[in-house]
């Protein structure tokens, strides 16, 4: 007897409606995707779950390769028994045994295929009954806070007995929500505002902007390293590397010190625009975060926003550092993000950035500023990347 089975619980509530369907299949082949390397397992969609069968494949890196699929509430270690009392009665003792530590454990049998003959409250007794002879009181019931509970599920296919669950990454199936075209820096915050987008079901190319030679080849490599760390989140991601070296040193010449960095923004803004426009994408996000720094105070979101009538996504507007630090933390980019590097925005970035720039001002300085010309050719020779899955390492946390 082995653990053979995983039932998998996606959110009920949110995919309820007439999406249901879609989201389904969606989650079903992130599934598939997450667990192609575990050759000989399998997934299907069956009353309401998903279950995956093992085929004699060892349980831990299955179980390891869906704590990061989005979509799946919950998942659970299956034994899959045949409609028979006395199947299930040695099945429930297995999983029993499970739980070496456990000293009080509770049935609870679910009889979802009617014509099966035995009801539930009968099936907890006799499968109850059964496992107190068996351990010969070393354990006890407790049907109010059991260590360890086992379910007895009675399907139509057979009867899945399980106990406990590792909880899933929530939220939606990847690509259920469209795609966004996300604004990656090598800091802490955008590598987060790109998983909630991603948790969301949003499926994500990532631009970059680098200033060689000011930004070095590390620097890029960071950004890489990022969007790999991510990856695992979904598979394989487009990234834009954008050379911002030529369009920097204009502005510099051009404009203002104190306007400088919202010109640069807003010449950021344009680009992202013209790549969402000829990918199809509808949104543009970012990591800013409401008070942060001088870009990202109400005036400059309000001057900087101007150049795009793309909607710009900003997920962590109203989130605290130390929150986004801690949530760094958990996705397993922090320690990439705070290792040193120059960002293209601290390239001569001056002291006297304006906090509130006005559109007004902006306007008349980008009088000097080659915008059309510079953003085009920033667009033209824009370097395109494909970064591809790697297998997730990551903390799971079980739930009893
Ligand atoms: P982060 O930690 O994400 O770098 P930050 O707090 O340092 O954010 P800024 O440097 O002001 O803030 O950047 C704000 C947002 O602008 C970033 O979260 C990111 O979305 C975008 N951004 C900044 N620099 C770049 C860049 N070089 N390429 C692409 N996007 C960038
Ligand atoms: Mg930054």
């Amino acid at each position: 007897m082995n653990i053979d089975h995983i039932l998998i619980r996606y959110g009920e509530l949110a995919l309820k409606g007439k999406n249901r369907g879609s989201f389904e299949k969606l989650l079903l082949a992130n599934i598939r995707r997450a667990l192609a390397h575990c050759e000989g397992v399998k997934a299907r969609r069956t009353f309401g779950r998903i279950v995956v069968e093992l085929n004699g494949v060892a349980h831990e890196p299955v179980v390891e390769a869906l704590a990061p699929v989005f979509g799946i509430h919950s998942y659970s270690l299956a034994l899959r028994v045949e409609n028979d009392v006395e199947a299930m009665q040695r099945g429930a003792l297995f999983m029993l045994n499970q739980h070496p530590e456990a000293k009080t454990f509770k049935i609870s049998a679910r009889r979802a295929y009617k014509p099966f003959p035995t009801d539930s409250q009968t099936l907890n007794h006799l499968v109850g009954g059964y496992v107190l002879k068996a351990k010969d009181g070393a354990i006890a019931v407790n049907v109010h806070t059991p260590d360890a509970n086992i379910n007895v599920e009675v399907r139509e296919s057979g009867t899945y007995i399980t106990s406990g669950a590792f909880a899933g990454a929530k939220g939606l199936p990847l690509g259920s929500s469209g795609k966004v075209l996300h604004m990656l820096s090598g800091g802490i915050d955008s590598p987060v505002a790109a998983h909630l987008l991603m948790q969301r079901g949003a499926e994500l190319e990532m631009i970059h902007f680098h200033s060689p030679p000011y930004t070095n080849e590390r620097a890029k490599q960071k950004v890489l390293d990022l969007v790999r760390i991510l990856t695992k989140y979904g598979g394989e991601m487009t990234v834009h590397l954008v050379p911002f070296t030529d369009i920097q040193t204009h502005i510099h010449q051009k404009v203002p010190s104190s306007y400088e960095m919202t010109i640069m923004r807003r010449m950021m803004l344009r680009i992202a625009e013209k790549i969402a426009i000829e990918r199809g994408i509808l949104a543009i996000s970012n990591g800013e975060s409401l008070g942060q720094v001088a870009s990202q105070t109400l005036a400059s979101m309000h001057t900087i926003n101007e150049v795009t009538n793309v909607p710009v996504l900003r997920p962590l507007l109203a989130m605290d550092k130390e929150v986004v630090i801690g949530k760094a933390k958990q996705i397993g980019t922090y320690e990439t993000s705070i290792l040193p590097f120059e960002d293209c925005c601290t390239i001569f970035l001056p002291s006297d950035s304006k906090t509130k720039p006005k559109r007004t001002n902006a306007a008349r300085y980008e009088q000097h500023v080659e915008v059309e010309e510079k953003c085009n050719a920033a667009v033209a020779e824009t370097e395109r990347l494909t970064i591809a899955t790697r297998t997730a390492k990551n903390e799971i946390e079980q739930l009893f």
